[in-house]
């Protein structure tokens, strides 16, 4: 079971671990965008966290990666679309891109 809550941010309902009941429990584990920052336990409440600035650091590294591999996707684009559609859809492709990635690191500082 998938619930949204926050923007970017889902719960999922997931069998694992719990530390403190010794045994596989039903948790929901809270994920912001593709990263996980929470696992809550159903049977007794514990809650494991990932740490904030970890979290923010590989979402930079992530966000790097993404950002290298611009030009190619930029390249891709120019070829499927042509030289028009590319020239008059590529300032808007770049803002909702900015707009999607704050929201990401926004979601990581304020969970
Ligand atoms: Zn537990």
């Amino acid at each position: 079971m998938i619930k949204k809550s926050a923007a970017n941010e889902k719960k999922v309902l997931i069998d694992a671990s719990c530390i403190k009941c010794e045994q596989e429990t039903l948790q929901t584990a809270t994920y912001a965008g593709s990263y996980l920052k929470r696992l809550q336990c159903e049977e007794c409440g514990n809650i494991l966290e990932t740490n904030k600035k970890e979290l923010v650091k590989v979402y930079l590294d992530d966000f790097m990666d993404r950002f290298l591999l611009l030009p190619y996707e930029l390249k891709k684009e120019w070829d499927r679309d042509g030289s028009i559609n590319f020239i008059h859809d590529a300032p808007v492709k770049g803002i909702n891109m900015f707009k999607k990635e704050m929201c990401g690191l926004s979601n990581l500082l304020m969970g």
